[in-house]
């Protein structure tokens, strides 16, 4: 356990209540858009309201948001709104001129935060600032880097901070824009106690087809929050089209969430634990009976001068199997990541007894 001086991540007036949520478009794009979402989204109870001013763009030549000419933008929606203002930050001038134009939450990138170098620059000009702060996870599955960019933001004297989840790069994007890995954002809040995580379903799906399901599923993980990029035309944004949704489909998709309760060590509750602890149990010693054997394959290989790796067996493994699997409700992606982790497992036990010394 990392102990961080957090304070509870909240603004005078926001009521405490589950998902924490943040809304608006991707990209500011011209005031009248910005005032026409913000005053949509007020309509429906948003308290918070998001929009890039500075767009950190994969590729160069596209739209890298309007720059400081959006902050006055920004301001109008506070002042003539009410809403609380959030944008992201990349570097010292970006902190100095959102602090200047009295924006309320800043938030970190994704890109951002997988650069100390960069986290360091923000978090020294945020020194002396009460502002709450939220990061984003690194676009890497790295936890420690994510906790790394957290700790120099805390060590500035911020202590209002909120992890986003919005998944990690991948090369194959078969379904998610960002591959959620859920196992991450829980190792952190396993790590950090107290450090709110709120899940940006826009990111890690990718497609407005998916942002209910992410947003139910991060609820279900006990998530605090959710930051739901939305548009009021969502199709013609110059900026993540395909992921945002209108203020209504937001209001919807939100009205339909369940919450469930957060702590329940009810009684069917612990005999299903139990059931899950032995089961665990029967796994590993599977999984240890089955490097056993792998051992005994590599001594087999080595006194025949075989090599470990052979591609058509290791194939033929994977499509019987993963087929095998799906017609026991496992998916074919899940049953693909186990089987190959344990390929890598057995690989590393045949390498050592291959090259173990003789006598
Ligand atoms: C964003 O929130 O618009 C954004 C650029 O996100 P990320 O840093 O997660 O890519
Ligand atoms: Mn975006």
């Amino acid at each position: 356990m990392i102990n961080l001086e957090l304070e509870k991540f909240t603004l005078p007036g926001l009521e405490d209540k589950r998902p924490l949520v943040i809304a608006g478009p991707c990209s500011a794009e011209t005031e009248e858009q910005v005032m026409e979402v913000a005053t949509d989204l007020k309509s429906r109870g948003i308290k918070i309201f998001r929009a890039g001013i500075w767009k950190p763009r994969t590729r160069p030549n596209t739209f890298e948001g309007v720059g400081e000419a959006g902050l006055p933008w920004l301001k109008r929606v506070q002042k003539e709104l009410g809403l609380y203002t959030s944008t992201e930050v990349a570097n010292a001038k970006h902190v100095y001129e959102a602090l200047k134009h009295g924006v309320d939450i800043l938030w970190i990138g994704a890109r951002s935060t997988a650069n100390p170098f960069a986290v360091q620059e923000i978090a020294d000009a945020l020194r002396g600032v009460d502002i709450p702060v939220m990061i984003k996870n690194p676009i890497n599955p790295d936890v420690e880097l994510w906790l790394g960019a957290i700790e120099r933001i805390n060590q500035a004297g911020i202590k209002r901070i909120a992890a986003i989840h919005r998944g990690f790069s991948a090369y194959d994007k078969k379904i998610y824009r960002n591959i959620p890995q859920w196992h991450i954002p829980i190792e952190l809040r396993r790590k950090v106690r107290d450090l709110p995580i709120i899940c940006d379903p826009s990111h890690i799906g990718g497609k407005r087809e998916l942002i209910a399901p992410i947003s139910q599923q991060a609820m279900d993980l006990n998530f605090d929050g959710l930051i739901i990029e939305s548009h009021n035309c969502p199709e013609k944004a110059i900026s993540d089209a395909a992921q945002q949704i209108t203020p209504e489909t937001l209001e919807y998709i939100l009205s339909k969430l369940v919450l469930r309760e957060i702590t329940g060590t009810t009684e069917p509750l612990n005999e299903l634990r139990k059931q899950i602890d032995e089961l665990d149990n029967d796994l590993m010693a599977i999984l240890a009976k089955r490097m056993r054997v792998a051992r005994e394959i590599g001594t087999y290989k080595k006194e025949n001068n075989m090599t470990i790796l052979q591609t058509t067996r290791y194939d033929e493994i994977l499509n019987n199997r993963i087929s095998q699997g799906e017609k026991m409700g496992l998916s074919s992606e899940f049953m693909s990541r186990m089987l190959k982790s344990i390929h890598e497992e057995s690989i590393r036990h045949q390498a050592e007894i291959m090259n173990e010394k003789e006598g």
